[in-house]
């Protein structure tokens, strides 16, 4: 914001701004050290189908521990990734570390991988995750694509391609964050969508928001009758599991569950939660 500093000039950048440009620009060198010395990890958290109870997918997320700042959200470092050009290679890196962990779980699990709107633009991303499943030995219908709808604003026919070829091989594709941001039920129709993730903004209204509950009742029949399952997601009480049951959603996610968790610790996950009928 310009300000008067006195001198009879304006100053265009406070003080504040120009420090936090700073701490953006050691925070991007140190996302590039970082990823040169591959010093990030895939954590995982279960996704329970409602009319089995069993886990029925596990969603990759992304951790980066800072020597100095401890766990930064993905939330802050994706953004810098995309902006510094870093997001297509550290994306094929976490499709391949994903592939090669859900490998190594009962074949009736699926892995689901977040993507960027960057790297669905990229012309090189069906190569990728077909050498990603190659290498691993993963069938193809045992990863799911997760894509928020901020990519739809930037849809080319490229993009509904590389979807359609996506799909072509096996490979499910998930609407992400449903209903925050400029969700638009067009983008339903035009992209061949497996499942609409509800944002979790509307379960944390359930139990005491009728609008809430009315916002997930009319989203998951409208799933339902577009042949899509539906998932809320940041599911953290019984109550919301309840209500989640009553309106027909197909799926849950969050820390009712299990928060995410590193790939060493599925297996001990998988055995709790698969024993355990919540509700
Ligand atoms: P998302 O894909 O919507 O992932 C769900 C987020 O909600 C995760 O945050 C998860 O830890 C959090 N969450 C799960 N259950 C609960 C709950 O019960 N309560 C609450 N309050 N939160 C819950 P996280 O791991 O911090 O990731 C944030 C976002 O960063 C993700 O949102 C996704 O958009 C992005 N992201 C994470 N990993 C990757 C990645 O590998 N690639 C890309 N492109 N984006 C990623
Ligand atoms: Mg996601
Ligand atoms: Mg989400
Ligand atoms: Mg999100």
């Amino acid at each position: 914001r310009a300000k008067a500093d006195g001198s009879g000039c304006l100053r265009f950048f406070a003080p504040e701004s120009d420090s936090r440009m700073q701490q953006r620009r050691a925070l991007e060198s140190d996302l590039r050290r970082a990823w040169a010395a591959r010093d990030f990890q895939l954590f995982f958290q279960p996704i329970v189908e409602m009319k089995t109870r069993r886990v029925s997918c596990l969603e990759a997320l992304l951790r980066w521990h800072h020597p100095e700042r401890g766990w930064v959200s993905p939330e802050t470092f994706i953004p810098l990734a995309e902006e510094m050009g870093l997001i297509v290679p550290i994306g094929e890196w976490v499709l391949t570390e994903a592939c090669a962990a859900a490998a190594r779980w009962p074949g009736s699990l699926r892995v689901a991988v977040n993507l960027s709107p960057v790297q669905l633009a990229h012309i090189g991303l069906a190569e990728a995750i077909a050498a990603a499943l190659r290498r691993t030995g993963l069938a193809a219908n045992r990863l799911e694509l997760e894509i928020t709808e901020t990519v739809m604003m930037k849809e080319t026919p490229a993009t509904l391609a590389t979807l359609e070829r996506l799909k072509g091989i096996g490979l499910r594709i998930a609407m992400d964050d449903f209903g925050a941001g400029y969700s638009s039920l067009r983008n339903l129709q035009r992209f061949p969508f497996d499942k609409v993730k509800i944002d979790r903004a509307f379960t944390a209204g359930l139990g005491t928001s009728q609008q809430s509950a009315a916002i997930v009742r009319a989203v998951t029949g409208m799933c339902q009758s577009l042949g899509m399952v539906s998932t809320a997601e940041g599911v953290e009480t019984e109550t919301q599991l309840a209500a989640l049951a009553r309106e027909g959603c197909s799926e849950v996610q969050g820390y009712l569950f299990s928060k995410p968790v590193p790939a060493a610790q599925v297996g001990a996950l998988l055995a709790r939660l698969d024993g355990l009928k919540v509700g």
